[in-house]
């Protein structure tokens, strides 16, 4: 029941969806199964950003006839630490993916530093925003390559300097090759730690001013993943970061956490403060504590259905 009441998600499908659109081309095929609408507007600029302000208001938002988020209005001072949780299909990746454009509101809009997601330029937008997934996406390419995608203006030292950074340096220089081994299918099998930490290292190079997180679990050990955590928790530090949490362990010292249900940002606090509410997120932790005994008849209710 654990599980259910809280089932971990994999969102290795939206890692870094634009990117991977661009790198794979035809192997996006099948990932995005409503094609979306997005382009430049004749006169988009690019985007300015001043202190990483994020604000949807009023957003709706509907892959298809239903509706995935409704009258969302949130908004996020530069430099804070958002959590976001909620049950699995809440709506939480996809809020996020509204921010880099994957798809475009229905209505509403999405600002940054005021300025309509609409009305700048995708690449400046996309530039603006680095995805971290657990389930980080290689490409067939030598590993530096692999680090300097999206950056690729960045000098061998630049690169080298980011792996350090995201702990990655010792193992690539193991590597046959070190910074020149081939990853990704014909190339050397790394372990699941090991790519998080390159695409860690491609986020840090990228250094970009919001910061996207899904730290869904994967088959990382626990050291490893420790390890990435600290690396993360230092780059988000001062930055604007949104952490698609599933354990609650996570958002505990973020700033904020938003609480999705079907589609709504049903609470909106700080973990003590959400706590006190006793809602939703007060139930939640219940469960990741282990204190089901404590649980109200109508979340178990709801938990089983
Ligand atoms: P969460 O991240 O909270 O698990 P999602 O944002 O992934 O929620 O999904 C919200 C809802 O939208 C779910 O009902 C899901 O099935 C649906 N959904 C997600 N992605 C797509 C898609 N590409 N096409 C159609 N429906 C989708």
């Amino acid at each position: 029941a654990q599980q259910f009441l809280w089932p971990i998600i994999r969102l290795g499908d939206v890692v870094d969806d634009y990117e991977r659109a661009k790198a794979a081309g035809s192997r996006v095929q099948g990932i995005l199964s409503r094609e979306p609408a997005v382009g430049d507007r004749p006169d988009a600029r690019p985007l300015e950003v001043d202190e990483g302000a994020v604000t949807y208001d009023g957003v709706r938002f509907a892959y298809s006839d239903e509706t995935v988020l409704t009258d969302v209005d949130v908004d996020v001072a530069g430099g804070t630490t958002v959590g976001v949780v909620g049950p699995t299909g809440a709506g939480k990746s996809t809020l996020l993916k509204l921010l880099p454009r994957l798809y475009d509101v229905d209505e509403g809009v999405v600002r940054i530093d005021g300025q309509d997601v609409r009305d700048v330029t995708l690449r400046s937008l996309r530039r603006s925003i680095g995805y971290v997934s657990q389930e980080p996406f290689l490409f067939y390419g030598t590993v530096r390559e692999n680090v300097r995608y999206g950056t690729f203006d960045a000098s061998d030292e630049a690169v080298e300097r980011a792996a350090r950074r995201a702990q990655a340096h010792e193992f690539i220089r193991n590597l046959p090759r070190g910074y020149d081994t081939p990853v990704g299918e014909r190339g050397v099998k790394l372990s699941g730690g090991q790519r998080q930490r390159l695409a860690l290292a491609r986020t840090m190079l990228k250094d970009p001013a919001i910061l996207v997180l899904d730290e869904a679990t994967s088959a990382v050990d626990t050291e490893t993943e420790a390890l990435i955590q600290d690396r993360l928790a230092e780059f988000a530090a001062d930055r604007t970061t949104f952490v698609i949490a599933h354990r609650l362990s996570t958002v505990r010292t973020a700033d904020r956490v938003l609480v999705l249900d079907d589609g709504r940002v049903v609470e909106d606090g700080t973990h003590e403060g959400l706590l006190k509410r006793d809602g939703l997120y007060a139930n939640f932790w219940r469960v990741q504590t282990g204190d089901i005994a404590s649980l109200p008849r109508e979340f178990l209710e709801r938990a089983l259905r």
